[in-house]
C-alpha cells in the first residue's frame, strides 16, 4: 500500500554535508521524497517535536542537539513507506544498525543518529502536519 512517512536529516549529517548521500540511499530503497525544505528548528518546534520524549533524562540534550545545526525535514512516499523507512533507517544506535542502513553508514552516536523516520502511520500524519502543509507535497 503506497502511504508517507515522515524523515529528518538532522544536525550531525547536516553540518558533514551528508544530504546528498542520506538522500540517495532513500531513493536507492524505492521511496519517493515528495516534499523537502532545510529549515532552522526552533525551541518550540524541537520541544513540540519530540514532546513524547519529554520525562526521558536525554530530552534536554535531544532537543539542544535539533537546534544546533540546520535540519531537512522531508516528506518520504512508496510501498509501506513507513516500516521501510525505519529499515532503511537501521536502529536507533548506530552501533546495532545493520550494515547498509543510514544510521550505520552515517551516524556518530545513539543521540547524533543522522535520521528521525516515523514510526507509524498515525504518527506520520501528524509529524507531516508539523512542518509541511499539503500544497508542499508534491507526489
Ligand atoms: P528512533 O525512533 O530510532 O529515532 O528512536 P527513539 O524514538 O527511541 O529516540 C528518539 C531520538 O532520541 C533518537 O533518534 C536519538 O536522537 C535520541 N536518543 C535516544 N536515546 C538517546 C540517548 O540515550 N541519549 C541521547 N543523547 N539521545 C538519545
Amino acid at each position: 500500500m503506497t502511504e508517507r512517512t515522515f524523515s529528518i536529516i538532522k544536525p550531525d549529517a547536516t553540518k558533514r554535508n551528508l544530504t546528498g548521500k542520506v538522500n540517495a540511499v532513500i531513493e536507492d530503497a524505492g521511496l519517493r521524497i515528495v516534499a523537502q525544505k532545510r529549515i532552522r528548528m526552533s525551541r518550540a518546534q524541537a520541544e513540540k517535536f519530540y514532546d513524547v520524549h519529554a520525562a526521558r533524562p536525554f530530552f534536554g540534550e535531544l532537543v539542544d542537539f535539533m537546534m544546533s545545526a540546520p535540519v531537512v525535514v522531508q516528506v518520504l512516499e512508496g510501498p509501506n513507506a513507513v516500516a521501510k523507512y525505519r529499515e532503511v533507517m537501521g536502529a536507533t544506535n548506530p552501533a546495532d544498525a545493520a550494515p547498509g542502513t543510514i544510521r550505520k553508514l552515517f551516524a556518530e552516536s545513539v543521540g547524533e543518529n543522522s535520521v528521525h523516520g516515523s514510526d507509524s502511520q498515525e504518527n506520520a500524519k501528524l509529524e507531516i502536519a508539523q512542518f509541511f502543509t499539503d500544497d508542499e507535497i508534491v507526489g
